[in-house]
């Protein structure tokens, strides 16, 4: 649980870093950066998050998101399992909307320019009146979301940075590249579900193991699982999950008895 200890320890320096961090990650930031023709930085981030999850997949998310560290630190209070299914597509919908208007606004513009600091007085998130409305706006919303529905709600339904990252992660997988994934040896589990019960994503991941099919869009690599099993059926692995072909299978010996 050492591993547990420490992402709980930097998720709260991630909530406490909010005032300084939030506009950095601000999608209506981004939106007003576009209507004046400026990348802002949360727009950046936006590109970087997508590129990192290519390899590390939803790590950020996991470890290091304030907004996501705000609500599992909720989990005390109502910690109810979500639904997946339809609602999951909710966030593909308004990062969908937010992209066309953004790229709307650049076009309307009429220019593009970098400016990493635009509405971020001193470089610092809460640094004027408006800045605090929206703080606690934010916050309120996500607080209040977490305590009526339960675990993560707003990262699983209605965050705009998730899809890019799941977007990232489906590439990797797509084009065989080698990521951090989660790995299992199910012939080792002894059903007791601790696995599932511990996902702060409402991830069955008891189903994920019977079923060998180890990558869910929703994982973000927080290791729960993988540090409340008590037979060490889960773990990480970095690598592309591609199965040998029958030809590479031949000739590393795989399948063949000794004479
Ligand atoms: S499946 Fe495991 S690593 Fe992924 S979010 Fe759930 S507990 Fe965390
Ligand atoms: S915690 Fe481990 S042993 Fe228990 S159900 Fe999950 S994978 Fe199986």
């Amino acid at each position: 649980m050492k591993r547990q200890n420490i992402r709980k320890a930097m998720m709260v320096v991630a909530v406490l870093s909010l005032p300084v961090t939030m506009f950095y990650l601000s999608p209506l930031l981004t939106v007003q950066g576009a209507a004046r023709g400026i990348v802002t930085s949360s727009l950046l981030f936006v590109g970087l998050a997508a590129a990192a999850s290519f390899v590390l997949g939803r790590v950020f998310c996991g470890w290091l998101c304030p907004g996501g560290a705000v609500q599992e630190l909720l989990f005390p209070a109502n910690d109810r399992r979500l639904k997946g299914g339809r609602p999951d597509l909710i966030k593909y919908g308004l990062a969908t909307l937010w992209l066309m208007a953004i790229a709307a606004l650049f076009i309307r513009a009429g220019g593009l320019r970098v400016s990493p600091l635009f509405g971020i007085e001193g470089g610092v998130s809460l640094g004027s009146r408006t800045s605090y409305v929206m703080f606690f706006t934010a916050m309120g919303g996500m607080v209040a979301l977490s305590l009526l529905a339960g675990r993560r709600p707003f990262c699983r339904y209605g965050c705009l940075l998730a899809p890019f990252m799941i977007a990232g992660k489906c590439t990797s997988r797509a084009v065989g590249s080698p990521r951090l994934r989660l790995a299992a040896d199910g012939e080792r589990c002894i059903h007791c579900m601790l696995c599932t019960k511990n996902c702060p994503m409402s991830i069955d991941v008891h189903a994920m193991v019977q079923g060998n099919a180890m990558e869910s869009p929703e994982c973000i690599s927080c290791g729960a699982c993988v540090d409340s099993c008590p037979k060490d059926v889960l773990s990480f692995a970095f690598s592309s999950g591609r199965k040998p072909s029958l030809p590479e299978r031949r000739s590393s010996g795989e399948g063949q008895t000794m004479p």
